[in-house]
């Protein structure tokens, strides 16, 4: 896609988000929860101490330094158009793990994607509630459930191993995954994506009526770290 083209995509998505996210305030009033008008929706993290925050803004910093072509002309539209909004096209439910650097490996940037990120990719209440306000605020078209290949957190799982802290409370929602396995690493982790997306479609009232209405795909998938594809499962 040339410049452009890219950047008259760009405008025609900003045009839809901004019909769509109109319309589904109406949407998530009726599952009655409350949620900031799309105009007042402000970027904010929950990421914590100072010294994590620097390794992000020096992180940032080097990535903007990237000599690609598309990072380049994606950044430039980011200082005209999203400093105040955001406008995802997708959203990711990956794994914590640091081999798999959602953005980096979709080869997007900043406002293209929606990430969700918990060890073992699981769908949580609170990844809920994050993935539906993605989909009814943000007006997201696609959910990809992103499991990967060696995931530290299937295979404690499938282990059981005593482990410290809370960690062992991941099992629980990887159970399902693991017993329909039959020990393969591998099974597990396609099949956990496949539990988890299809959590997502069942559970969420949100994503369900998103689904229905023909406004969003759920979708599980698995990155290969060793060739860095992702394939669908
Ligand atoms: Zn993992």
């Amino acid at each position: 896609m040339g410049d452009n083209a890219r950047f008259q995509d760009y405008g025609r998505r900003q045009f839809l988000r901004t019909v769509l996210s109109s319309a589904a305030v109406g949407v998530t009033g009726l599952a009655g929860i409350e949620l900031a008008s799309p105009a007042h929706v402000s970027a904010q993290t929950n990421l914590s101490p100072d010294e994590a925050l620097q390794e992000l803004l020096s992180g940032n910093q080097r990535f903007a330094a990237n000599q690609l072509t598309s990072i380049q002309h994606d950044l430039s539209i980011l200082k005209e158009k999203t400093v105040d909004k955001q406008e995802p096209f997708a959203a990711v439910l990956a794994c914590a793990d640091s081999r798999v650097p959602v953005e980096l490996l979709f080869d997007q940037t900043i406002g293209h994607i929606f990430v969700t990120r918990v060890a073992g990719n699981i769908v949580t209440p609170e990844i809920i509630a994050s993935l539906e306000y993605g989909v009814a605020v943000l007006g997201v078209e696609a959910i990809l459930v992103l499991g990967h290949s060696n995931c530290g957190a299937v295979k404690a799982a499938m282990k059981t191993e005593t482990v410290p802290g809370q960690i062992s409370s991941l099992y629980t929602r990887l159970r399902q995954a693991v017993e329909q396995s039959h020990g393969n690493l591998d099974q597990a982790i396609e099949a956990n994506a496949k539990v988890q997306a299809e959590l997502l479609r069942t559970s969420s009232t949100v994503i369900r009526d998103a689904i229905k209405a023909g406004k969003l795909k759920v979708t599980a998938a698995v990155y290969h770290l060793a060739t860095g594809k992702v394939t669908l499962s």
